[in-house]
């Protein structure tokens, strides 16, 4: 297996510390392989500017990455302040929503959600900035609510208000998120992660949205609030993929049933053979020092023993001192735990078609087989992702596509290695180009085993689903 070789997959955001091209170009080289851009603190410019770099920087280092945009969903959040507010016990704070004014006696910001006011009781507790300030509501009318500060703390612009219970009545998708989409479209996105997925009917709702736009980015369902874990099945089946959302889950739900919640979703799409994501906090610490917590280090390492497809850094990666380098504890973490999963197949997957069957086959002729790979050709990158989801532990993935998109996309699914190149009419020339490209690039060598998953021409006109077994030659 090739030394640079891994299977769970590294997501970062950028931020204002990693978006200068010099900075990028170290985050791609350093293993990233997906690159989030969080719409809760961007524009429209920025995501152009940044998509541009990244394609830039991609092509320079010769290595690619995807782009994850992250939609907001039905998030409430405070508006803009000129100078984050300084919040001590005892004070009070208005919150009064779009277009109304504030009552002018206290401190005041705006709210985006209308609905605040009629959800909130006076004597509820509500949370801002995941939880971290916390404010009890002591009068309102239609269009305040006046809070005294329970908790300290400073309040920047557009903190996110967690109401842990409440559903929210605000659509999937709002028309800032929609106004995004068209920028990220255009920009050339590859997945869309959707916040505060409630059920899969929100799902459909991007999905014809992104239909209409003639984008086949893959949906990300951030499954983030009760009502998402109380729907898992139906929006992993519908979905593309799951974003276990810890930040917000571990406000929205008690917080020691997280690790509960995580397992049951990380089994959820393993089921499904959906990719799952773990994010936030995974190496929190580091956003001002450069070595991890213990347990920081475990909570990784669970999640890849869990196996999850990938791990994603948040705050590490967009404000933090140290994003490189939280890059290479993931990879370090990633390298050292790998090796000790237990090496058996994903038994819980229910294969439906007889091609994705065949795949299973592969995976234990592979497994029987040593200094193995499998190769797969694929145009819609179905195959490709149902290998991942069988989780063939220490055999790499080569997954070939002539489909820009789908070669991106390629990125995110556990132990998946694409490689975008021009198929030939003769599927025997491009399972050789595959080979030769392979051992050109030093994945393989000669003597190893390669399990090619393709169709092949008998007859002269019939194509046939084909397992062929391959060893690479000198
Ligand atoms: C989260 O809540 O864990 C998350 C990933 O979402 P956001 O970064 O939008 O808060």
């Amino acid at each position: 297996m090739a030394e640079h070789y891994r299977h769970t997959k590294i997501i970062a955001t950028l931020g204002p510390a990693t978006e200068s091209k010099e900075m990028l170009s170290k985050l791609i080289n350093g293993g990233v392989d997906i690159l989030r851009l969080n719409m809760a603190h961007a524009s429209h410019q920025w995501v152009a500017d940044a998509m541009w770099f990244i394609r830039e920087v991609s092509t320079e280092v010769e290595r690619h990455v995807a782009v994850m945009m992250d939609v907001k969903g039905p998030e409430i959040r405070t508006g803009a302040v000129d100078e984050p507010l300084d919040l001590s016990v005892g004070d009070l704070i208005e919150f009064y929503i779009d277009g109304a004014e504030p009552t002018g006696d206290i401190p005041a910001v705006t709210v985006n959600y209308k609905g605040l006011p009629g959800e909130v009781t006076v004597g509820d507790t509500v949370l801002v900035d995941s939880g971290l300030i916390q404010l009890k509501a002591i009068a309102k009318d239609e269009r305040r609510i006046r809070f005294e500060v329970l908790t300290p703390g400073e309040m920047g612009s557009r903190r996110h208000i967690n109401l842990p219970g409440i559903q929210v009545d605000l659509p999937a998708l709002t028309e800032k998120d929609e106004d995004d989409l068209r920028a990220g479209v255009k920009a050339g996105i590859d997945f869309v992660a959707l916040s505060f997925v409630r059920e899969a009917d929100d799902v459909k709702v991007l999905r014809a949205f992104l239909d209409g736009l003639g984008s086949s980015a893959r949906i990300i369902a951030k499954i983030e609030d009760q009502a998402g874990v109380r729907n898992m099945e139906a929006i992993i089946r519908e979905a593309d993929g799951i974003m276990v959302a810890r930040g917000d889950l571990g406000v929205e739900i008690d917080y020691h049933k997280l690790p509960l919640v995580q397992s049951q979703l990380i089994t959820a799409c393993h089921a499904e053979g959906k990719p799952v994501i773990v994010a936030t906090h995974m190496l929190e610490s580091m956003i001002t020092s450069p070595m991890p917590t213990r347990a920081e280090v475990s909570d990784v390492s669970h999640a890849i023993r869990e196996q999850a497809d990938a791990v994603m850094l948040s705050g590490e990666t967009t404000t933090g001192a140290y994003p490189l380098e939280s890059v290479q504890v993931f990879r370090n973490i990633i390298e050292t735990i790998e090796p000790s999963v237990e090496r058996k197949l994903n038994t819980l997957i229910e294969l439906k078609e007889p091609k994705a069957k065949m795949l299973r086959s592969a995976a234990v002729l592979a497994a029987d087989l040593e200094d193995s790979g499998i190769v797969v050709f694929s145009r819609s990158g179905f195959l490709p992702y149902v290998l991942g989801a069988l989780r063939p532990h220490g055999i790499p993935i080569y997954a070939f596509t002539d489909v820009e998109p789908v070669f991106r996309q390629l990125l995110l699914p556990w132990g998946v290695e694409p490689f975008l190149m021009e198929f030939s009419d003769d599927p025997d020339e491009t399972i050789q180009d595959a080979v030769a490209y392979l051992k050109r690039k030093g994945w393989v060598k000669a003597g190893n085993w390669l399990v090619v998953i393709t169709n092949a021409l008998v007859d002269r006109d019939q194509i046939v689903d084909s397992l062929q077994l391959r060893q690479v030659k000198d």
